[in-house]
């Protein structure tokens, strides 16, 4: 086998790598080498590979065999290009050590400057510069980077160090008042000779040796602090929040170093091609006047605008607007930019894909297709679920990154994204009272249940200590677009003191915090928000989108106002709509589920379903109408009965007065409903083998509302859903009482109504005989919360508990990502798999669809449109992220067809089908209202209870 090459060199007009290899030589080694191969000015330097950095962590931190001499002859050809030779002491070559992982993840990694100063060297470039001020001031900050990144001392020591020469010899020397600031630029050369003895003190104190003076040893030192940075906490969990997964390592770039601290015709830029906040098409950037990157980094000093630079050089500033219009042309998208001035020369130091705020990456992307830079498809593929999240949610302004740096308190899970700030309480009902007198407040819970949706639905936001993020407090948040972070283990929540703990850090009921739910922090105080409005671009960009789209997309909503909410939002139907949340909607409806559940005998259960039965029949009238056209898929009952009633005393006492049975009585039966796993117990479509008179309740609800509503001239697609079968024969008892049950009622009402019964597959059992099951349903829709759970048998309640250690690439790292949150596609995409295949040998038109959370997660239904399912159901805030996804997966396929050999799987619809103007006629207005129905009744409807909550079992209830 050919020797793999570690090293790739560039400089003076030639590069061994280019702008493709981004995955090899990270974005910014691949910017370096492109932006050379295409005549623009580039420092030289070398690449060493993101291959490196994964065989160094895979050795244990040694570098592999043969990378020694690769970078030692690499330098010798550094040295050739420029003339200089690395710690030569009369005019020595000095390098920037800079990390570049394939993915940008800005701030994570290190970079050390001035690499190659020695106590001899430095005087060589004073003397070559004749500038020895400048040549201290570069050794000083070497030895603080280097000291501090590749040698691990507290940055703070050499700081303190600095500012102490300041305080006690600057501002003396220069009369400087106590109150103002001494500038680093006030330092003189004694002063800094100074410095860097203490530095070097530090140093020695703390390594135990003497700063290194052979350049080889700080090359070799500095090489391996930028690996060591690629493990390093806060890079680990950037990639872990951004969802960064499967990448190498990062690339290491040694480059020459070029100063902008070289007087008033140097400085130091960052620049970006548009706009990133807006994505209007104008050159946006900062220039900082004789300074270095780090500076401008750092924020130390205020730059200037960037169109000031053409005030004080036109030469570099034309020379820049030359270079941007090329980089977008080349690159055909926004670049990021970073350049230095050395005495009036340009050297474009960084060219990578641009970070950019949701409104511009629309606003962009559209902009682009209409610039004829790129084609709808490209566009479709540069917007990120994040960019749809961040279209409709709040977020944190982060303009002040210090401020956000000091105000962080703890990191949960982020389960519901967006931002929110509020006074803490620790209880629904005060959530709710709170708000009533216009307080914003934040809900802080160990756990909700459905007891507290009032208060959840009162609340900005919902902060939980358990839970993962299909646990209740995520579920019902999500459905309503609400930030919610759960699972944040470190909180100690006192309800008695009302009062919460992180480490040593005390937050009392009434105090401010803010959460991040993209990110899962939590901040104290009351940080700004700020609202994005959704920009023109994502309406245009949204109709390419579902012109594109095979995978129709639908919503799991169980009121008429979510129905709405989500249809507004793009949703061609609902995919689930779970019944039983209509009992908690008021106190007589959970009065009367109650009622029907202690019920000794048939007649006494039948009384208390006919006072569901006008609730139900209401409920399901108005989805029907809020989906005229649309197909509705319901429900029946799922979660076992022992949820609905009341576990503590009070709460049993005051069923058996509202019921008029004994209290006794209200025990024996919450009793005898007691299991020890309900969650495989007595549920789902189980409750109607036993009790089929629910099943009648509900199928007659559906059908009368759905007479009605067509008597009304409103179309109506009802398909009833059974849920849990595990076999054809269970399937076929239920499907026929359903169909016995409605027909009598179609045949009554005179009307003709089509109506379908289907299937849920959640348990592995059903997708295993999905030929048999499918000979009597016509419909299957893939529970993946239940089939997750079952198929890798993890707990969807528990599991929040030990998963985060099973995704963590530091620890066990067994997943990539959460399962419950994006599809197990080995496993339970292999049952999936296999239920469609086996549903559509009988069935061929076998309609199929996803109704567990993971038809909102876009690599989840990417995997549902290419295993032919004909949608995907998320909740309403989801639903324009699954559009997204789905047009994602066409283009991709499209694309992936088109590769010599990989033209598998069905054909792909023709992705040059986007129509070039049109755009969509259906509503995309913003998802920040949230539904104001009557959830806040639901909370004082349910008594409090003991035990495990409803919710707690089967959190989706
Ligand atoms: C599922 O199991 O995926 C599902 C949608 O049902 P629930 O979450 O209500 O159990
Ligand atoms: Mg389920």
């Amino acid at each position: 086998m050919p020797k793999k090459k570690f090293v790739y060199s560039f400089g003076a007009g030639v590069a061994e790598g280019d702008g493709t290899m981004k995955e090899l030589l990270g974005g910014k080694g691949a910017g370096l080498h492109e932006m050379t191969k295409i005549g623009l000015p580039v420092p030289a330097g070398f690449t060493i590979t993101t291959e490196v950095c994964d065989l160094f962590f895979k050795s244990g931190k040694k570098w592999p065999e043969g990378l020694e001499k690769e970078v030692q002859k690499h330098l010798k050809q550094l040295e050739k290009t420029t003339g200089k030779t690395l710690g030569d002491p009369r005019d020595p070559l000095l390098v920037s050590v800079r990390s570049g992982a394939p993915v940008s993840m800005p701030g994570m990694m290190e970079t050390i400057l001035n690499l190659g100063l020695t106590d001899a060297s430095v005087e060589g470039l004073a003397a070559k510069t004749g500038n020895r001020r400048f040549a201290l001031d570069a050794y000083r900050r070497f030895i603080m980077m280097y000291g501090s990144t590749a040698m691990g001392i507290e940055r703070e020591e050499f700081d303190k160090a600095f500012d102490e020469i300041k305080a006690k010899r600057t501002r003396a020397r220069l009369g400087i008042p106590a109150d103002q600031k001494v500038n680093d630029t006030d330092v003189n050369e004694e002063e800094l000779d100074e410095l860097i003895k203490m530095f070097k003190k530090i140093y020695r104190e703390h390594i135990k040796v003497d700063f290194p003076q052979d350049p080889w040893e700080q090359l070799k030192g500095a090489i391996d602090a930028v690996f060591n940075s690629w493990m390093a906490d806060k890079a680990v969990t950037y990639r872990k929040v951004e969802k960064l997964v499967g990448i190498k390592g990062t690339a290491v770039n040694v480059v020459q170093m070029v100063f902008g601290n070289k007087g008033e015709t140097s400085g130091t830029g960052v620049c970006f091609t548009r706009d990133p906040n807006s994505g209007e098409n104008v050159f946006y950037g900062d220039y900082l006047v004789n300074a270095q990157g780090e500076d401008v980094v750092a924020g130390i000093r205020t730059p200037i605008r960037l169109a000031e630079l053409d005030k004080r050089d036109p030469k570099v500033y034309k020379q820049l607007v030359d270079i941007r219009r090329k980089l977008e042309k080349h690159y055909r998208d926004m670049q990021d930019l970073e350049f230095t001035v050395e005495e009036g020369k340009l050297y474009m130091l960084q060219c990578r894909t641009g970070k950019r705020s949701p409104i511009a990456a629309f606003r962009i992307a559209v902009d682009m297709v209409k610039e004829g830079l790129i084609s709808k498809e490209e566009a479709i593929l540069r917007i990120k679920a994040s960019d749809i999240e961040g279209i409709f949610y709040p977020m944190i302004d982060k303009s002040k990154p210090e401020e956000l740096k000091k105000a962080f308190l703890v990191q949960g899970i982020d389960a519901v994204p967006g931002a929110a700030t509020g006074k803490v309480v620790f209880n629904a009902k005060d959530a709710e009272e709170w708000a009533a007198k216009g307080e914003k407040v934040i809900l802080v819970r160990k756990e909700t249940s459905p007891e507290d949706v009032g208060g959840m639905h009162a609340a900005q936001g919902i902060l939980t200590a358990t839970g993962g993020k299909t646990s209740h407090a995520a579920v019902v948040a999500r459905g309503w677009g609400k930030t919610c972070i759960v699972g944040c283990e470190k909180l100690d929540i006192d309800y008695e003191k009302g009062i919460f703990a992180v480490g040593e850090t005390v937050i009392k009921e009434g105090d401010y915090i803010t959460l991040d739910g993209g990110t899962g922090n939590v901040y104290k105080g009351q940080l700004k928000l700020v609202k994005p409005e959704p920009p023109k671009a994502y309406t245009t960009l949204m109709s390419w989108v579902d012109k594109i789209r095979t995978l129709k997309v639908r919503t799991n909503a169980d009121t008429p106002y979510d129905a709405e909410k989500a249809r507004q939002l793009g949703a061609e139907g609902i995919g689930l709509c779970r019944t039983e949340h209509m009992f908690f909607d008021s106190e007589e409806r959970i009065l009367a589920i109650r009622e029907m559940i202690i019920a000794d005998d048939l007649e006494s259960r039948k009384k208390a379903l006919a006072k569901l039965l006008p609730f139900q029949t209401k409920d399901f009238e108005g989805i029907f109408k809020a989906m005229d056209g649309l197909p509705v898929t319901i429900r029946l009952i799922d979660p076992p009965l022992h949820e609905f009633v009341p576990h503590d005393e009070e709460g049993q006492r005051a069923l058996a007065k509202a019921v008029g049975v004994s209290f006794e009585k209200v025990v024996q039966r919450v009793e005898q409903l007691h299991e020890a796993n309900p969650m495989l117990g007595h549920r789902g479509c189980r409750l109607a083998i036993t009790y089929p008179e629910i099943l009648d309740m509900q199928v007659t609800a559906i059908i009368t509302a759905a007479c009605n509503m067509t008597k009304k001239g409103i179309k109506v697609l009802p398909e009833i859903m059974i849920p849990l079968v595990i076999d054809d024969k269970e399937l076929k008892i239920l499907e026929t009482r359903t169909r016995e049950v409605a027909d009598a009622i179609i045949a009554k009402s005179g009307i003709k109504l089509s109506y379908m019964v289907g299937t849920m597959i959640e348990v592995p059992r059903a997708a295993l005989l999905a030929d048999r099951i499918a000979t009597v349903a016509e419909f299957f829709s893939f529970g993946t919360n239940d089939l997750t759970q079952m198929t890798l048998g993890l707990s969807r309640d528990d599991a929040g508990k030990f998963l985060p250690d099973y995704v963590d690439e530091k620890k066990a790292g067994v997943f990539k990502a959460d399962p419950f949150q994006s599809l197990d596609q080995d496993g339970v995409g292999m049952l999936i798999r296999m239920g469609i295949e086996k549903g559509r040998s009988v069935r061929p038109k076998l309609k199929v669809g996803i109704c567990g959370e993971h038809g909102g997660d876009p690599a989840s239904v990417k995997f549902c449109h290419r295993v032919g399912m004909n949608y995907v159901s998320s909740s309403p805030f989801r639903v324009p992220i699954s559009r997204l996804a789905a047009a994602q997966a066409v283009v991709e396929e499209t694309a992936s067809a088109k590769k010599p050999g990989k033209n598998r799987g069905r054909p792909a619809k023709k992705a040059s089908a986007v129509a070039p103007k049109k755009t969509s006629t259906r509503g995309r207005k913003p998802a920040s209202a949230v539904r104001a129905v009557s959830a806040s009744s639901a909370a004082s409807a349910a008594p409090k209870r003991r035990g495990r909550p409803l919710g707690s079992k089967n959190k989706n209830k």
